[in-house]
């Protein structure tokens, strides 16, 4: 039999009402024999997460302030948690371990992975089931990302019969002491636990039925995503779409093991699989994904189509000013750049004068206010009329489009519109494929 594993966000571990639906979803499947959970999370909107809390602590303690009011907080949290699910952790033991750590210096990924551990040490006494520390199997790198030789490095720990609790979120880096993941990060736990025991699937369960095709806000009534593959994801995801946390897909895509978003508060319902590859003849469009906050280095000069070298000064100015750029399309005689708002930030004014200096154009200069639109689907490849559907849905909305972008595995188009356009045009391109 597969095994199957399952990691629970905040939500899904923010009270005891929420543990015992875990609980539920555990014993309802056999094969849910992996737990990965993260710290609780809010209970309702004005709640705090626990998360927040301790890097609230530690921020104190660090300015030699007290910390007394946010940790009885955590404190109570945690003791309640315990209490209603009669659970005989010795819990005061540990919170008095914590608070002395905070006093004595202890790091902020060392506090900050508290929330999860305790969280691990309730639920693991609560379901009875074995509590592996990823202190012992997890491993970071010096920047803080996962180092693979965890996989190895954890299954051992995870043989045998039974119920297993990893908490997420954290492991050690390679000067041995305790490091986290970024935020999200119990996400990157539960891949490398399905990694390590080779899972059939890997349930990433949360407070929503998966993925929507668009963004709610603009697109109400937006339908789910059944079934999307990893490369769809990843572009969605790139362009803002966020469930699961970036890092935490490469994991389980090398072993090619499925992740499965599920709603721990509704989970008769299917979530969203993210597979290697689907079927995409009925469904070439997956979803539509934009951001603002962009801008547009323009850069013209005649006959640079002959220049050679032209694009690698550009780039490398750009490299030199430690800026990251997002897409480069060009023209014949003209290329643009594209950059996050937040990666220019007060570098713009020097960034125009040394591409001016070097390249001499006849015409350079910079357009704010952008927004970037993906439009993502594996059906879109070699398919005949995809392109025209969607500028002519934008066409009708009295858009204009900026930039248009498509990557050579053609399972993205990428358009550039004025902030102003930005919701009606991912509007007009959802109605144009899916209604
Ligand atoms: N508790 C951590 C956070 O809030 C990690 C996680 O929940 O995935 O970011």
């Amino acid at each position: 039999m597969g095994s199957v594993v399952c990691k629970f966000g905040g939500t899904s571990v923010a009270s005891a009402a929420q543990v015992r639906k875990v609980e539920g979803i555990i014993r309802s499947d056999a094969r849910r024999r992996f737990l990965v959970p993260s710290a609780p999370g809010k209970r309702y909107p004005s709640d705090k997460k626990i998360t927040d809390l301790l890097y609230t602590c530690h921020q104190l303690a660090e300015q030699g302030l007290s910390f007394a009011e946010p940790y009885q907080i955590i404190c109570d949290r945690y003791l309640e948690l315990a209490r209603e699910l009669e659970v005989s952790t010795s819990l005061e033991s540990e919170l008095a371990e914590i608070e002395r750590q905070l006093k004595s210096g202890a790091s902020r990924d060392y506090v900050a992975s508290r929330g999860e551990y305790l969280s691990g040490r309730i639920i693991a006494d609560y379901m009875g089931a074995r509590f592996v520390d990823p202190a012992d199997g997890i491993r970071l790198t010096a920047d803080g990302h996962l180092d693979p030789a965890s996989y190895a490095l954890l299954a051992p720990l995870l043989q045998g019969e039974g119920l297993f609790v990893v908490p997420g979120f954290y492991g050690r880096g390679p000067d041995g002491e305790i490091r986290t993941f970024s935020r999200g990060g119990s996400d990157i736990t539960g891949a490398v636990v399905a990694r390590a025991v080779d899972a059939e699937v890997y349930e990433n369960w949360t407070d929503v039925s998966g993925l929507l095709m668009a963004d709610p806000r603009i697109v109400p009534d937006a339908q789910p995503i059944r079934e999307v593959t990893y490369r769809e994801l990843r572009e969605l995801s790139y362009m803002g779409a966020s469930v699961f946390h970036e890092e935490a897909m490469f994991p389980v895509r090398q072993a090619n093991i499925p992740i499965n978003i599920r709603n721990t508060n509704a989970p008769e319902e299917p979530g969203t699989l993210i597979t290697p590859a689907r079927d995409a003849s009925s469904t070439p469009i997956v979803g539509v994904a934009g951001r603002t906050g962009f801008s547009m280095v323009y850069i013209e000069k005649e006959l640079m189509n002959q220049e050679r070298g032209f694009g690698r000064k550009v780039l490398d100015i750009i490299e030199a000013h430690g800026i990251s750029f997002e897409h480069a399309p060009t023209g014949i005689d003209s290329m643009c750049v594209i950059f996050a708002d937040k990666e220019l930030d007060g570098k713009t004014d020097e960034l125009i004068a040394d591409l001016n200096r070097a390249l001499k154009p006849d015409r350079i200069g910079l357009v704010h206010g952008l927004a970037l639109i993906a439009t993502v689907g594996e059906g879109m490849a070699f398919r005949v009329g995809t392109a025209a559907r969607l500028f002519t849905a934008i066409a009708n909305n009295g858009v204009n489009v900026r930039i248009i972008a498509q990557g050579s595995s053609e399972i993205n188009i990428i358009i550039g519109v004025e902030e102003k356009d930005f919701v009606p045009a991912v509007q007009a391109i959802y109605h144009a494929f899916v209604e």
